[in-house]
């Protein structure tokens, strides 16, 4: 019989691993220099992030986010000149 280590277990291992700030990046394995309280997780619940991961997925969401604007944009404008849509 296996034993299955829920979140609770795995998170409390690794706050007796690494104790303090040695939280480790879930993209980089770096140091986030963070602590448990203010560590860094995405709106999608990915992390602890470092710095560094963290603000580069913030840019790529923001850009994701523009890309779409500009296909609307782009959509809209093929419209307006009688254009294909599918285009
Ligand atoms: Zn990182």
């Amino acid at each position: 019989m296996s034993v299955a280590i829920n979140q609770d277990e795995h998170e409390r291992i690794n706050a007796h691993e690494y104790p303090g700030t040695r939280q480790l990046c879930c993209q980089c394995n770096a140091p986030t220099d963070k602590c448990e309280d203010d560590s860094m997780y995405t709106d999608d619940g990915i992390g602890p992030l470092c710095c560094d991961c963290y603000s580069l997925r913030s840019q790529e969401k923001e850009r994701d986010i523009l890309k779409d604007k500009l296909a609307d944009i782009k959509h809209d404008a093929s419209i307006e000149h009688g254009e294909d849509a599918a285009l």
